[in-house]
């Protein structure tokens, strides 16, 4: 059927899933639809923005999702040496300077991760990098509200553009 150039492109915006924060995704019934791996952003998606805040709440979170079956890889556009760092004290592995949204970023978290579209889920605050990039990737795409409303001043621009191109709304 003829689609419009502008539903296809609020489409690619368009996660599968949204929730407030990472700790309240369906992970057993993702597991059940076939889903083994998980991408994950890092800043604003499971600590805050250039603060390397470790909770306890999210050490459990990523020992459930381990236990459950899940391989579990940061996927961030920020540097080497601090997403490495983290990933380290999680025991997950990384894909740092990823390029998000490009799709040849995605390609690479994938076979970082020895992972496909149809059973990776890529979980991220932002529309702009982690849904549109993973949309377009044929990926499974959860969006979650940003930790804290401290970001990169790029980012600030983003959101204001999340908000008039994406529709996106309840952001605090
Ligand atoms: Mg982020």
């Amino acid at each position: 059927m003829y689609e419009k150039k502008g539903d296809k492109m609020r489409r690619s915006l368009t996660p599968n899933e949204i929730y407030d924060s990472i700790f309240s995704i369906e992970l057993t019934r993702l597991y059940k639809k076939g889903y083994r791996n998980i991408l994950i952003d890092v800043d604003n998606t499971i600590i805050p923005w250039n603060a390397d805040i470790i909770s306890v709440k999210l050490r459990d979170w990523l020992g459930k999702c381990r236990n459950m079956g899940f391989t579990i890889c940061l996927f961030s556009n920020n540097k080497s040496s601090r997403v490495n760092r983290l990933a380290e004290e999680l025991k997950v592995s990384a894909v740092p300077k990823g390029g998000k949204p490009l799709k040849t970023a995605f390609r690479r978290a994938l076979r970082h991760i020895n992972g496909s579209p149809q059973n990776t889920i890529m979980i991220g605050d932002q529309i702009f990098t982690d849904i549109w990039g993973g949309n377009l990737m044929g990926l499974y795409t959860i969006l979650v509200n940003p930790i804290s409303t401290s970001e990169f001043w790029g980012t600030k621009f983003s959101r204001f553009l999340e908000k008039k191109l994406a529709g996106r709304r309840g952001l605090g």
